[in-house]
């Protein structure tokens, strides 16, 4: 990916190095309560004019390292406290490389901004950009603590996609998807949970999992999660507008949308998987909604609640 010299984002709050620090939320948890405006004319889900979420998110991206599923990168409920560790146990410094790492995630978040930016004034809407979140080793987040076993996450709650630098490394030495683009893809598909938050997609879901089994939250989870895989396509797609995509960038967000699924995912861990309980949906449905995404650079395209996906 041709990132080099590119503006980046003013919306990163770089926190690396900060360790466990709380600070600098935007809401209490179990409070919440604001605002969502619903971009008009959208495909998708729900859109039900201002939503009050309240909502306690728990974060489950440790599942992801013990079992081989999936982190659950936006789960959001009423029941049960957040999450807690023992973050403040471990503070790593950034390690080298990692600058140029931060460079390269603010200026694919400037590209996201743009986009989305765009295309929510296509629908006559305006778009409100998430923060961006750095951290190392721990933070709080307006949905529990992270710490440095937790994937990426977008959490509903304050509006802010959080990542750890490191798991870059684990994207490419662990779960075999190495590349910029490869990274690039899960920093769009966050930003599409906040897209989805503001199209009041995701709030829609968070309330009706409540009176769901776990095998119906699963199922409407997967077309969440396919849906944001969608929009990193859209995002793909846009940056090839750009001019920014090089040969392979494309191959290498593929790779990444196989090895993270469900399927692909419980296998390497305990050798079958068990599909009631996918979340993000298979190698196959994943690849195949992110590449839909990248060819149409169409929205409308990206409707995963209609038929079958
Ligand atoms: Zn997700």
């Amino acid at each position: 990916m041709k990132w080099r010299g590119r503006e980046r984002s003013s919306n990163i709050d770089d926190r690396r190095g900060a360790g466990g620090r709380p600070g600098g939320l935007s809401g209490g948890l179990g409070r919440g309560g604001f605002r969502i405006p619903t971009g008009g004319g959208r495909g998708g889900g729900g859109r039900g004019g201002g939503i009050g979420l309240v909502g306690i998110v728990v974060i489950l991206g440790l599942i992801w390292v013990t079992t081989g599923q999936n982190p659950i990168d936006i789960i959001s409920g009423m029941n049960g406290a957040p999450t807690t560790s023992s973050s403040a146990a471990q503070r790593p410094l950034p390690s080298a490389g990692q600058d140029e790492l931060a460079d390269f995630v603010g200026v694919v978040v400037k590209e996201t901004e743009d986009l989305w930016t765009q295309k929510f004034a296509d629908a006559g809407s305006q778009y409100s950009a998430p923060v961006v979140v750095l951290f190392s080793g721990g933070t709080q987040s307006g949905c529990g603590v992270a710490d440095a076993r937790t994937g990426p996450f977008y959490c509903p709650e304050d509006q802010k996609v959080y990542i750890d630098l490191a798991f870059y490394d684990q994207l490419r030495q662990e779960f075999g998807a190495p590349g910029d683009f490869a990274q690039a893809y899960v920093l769009a598909h966050e930003v599409g949970h906040h897209v989805q938050n503001l199209t009041g997609v995701l709030p829609q879901f968070n309330r009706a999992r409540a009176s769901m089994s776990a095998t119906e939250a699963n199922a409407y989870s997967v077309r969440v999660e396919l849906q944001a895989d969608c929009y990193a396509g859209i995002w793909a797609n846009y940056a090839g507008e750009q001019n920014l995509v090089e040969t392979g960038d494309f191959e290498e967000a593929l790779n990444a949308a196989d090895q993270i699924g469900d399927d692909t995912l419980q296998k390497r861990m305990q050798g079958y998987a068990v599909p009631k309980t996918f979340n993000h949906g298979t190698s196959k449905q994943r690849q195949t909604w992110f590449a839909r995404g990248y060819q149409s650079g169409d929205v409308s395209q990206c409707d995963t609640f209609s038929g079958s996906v």
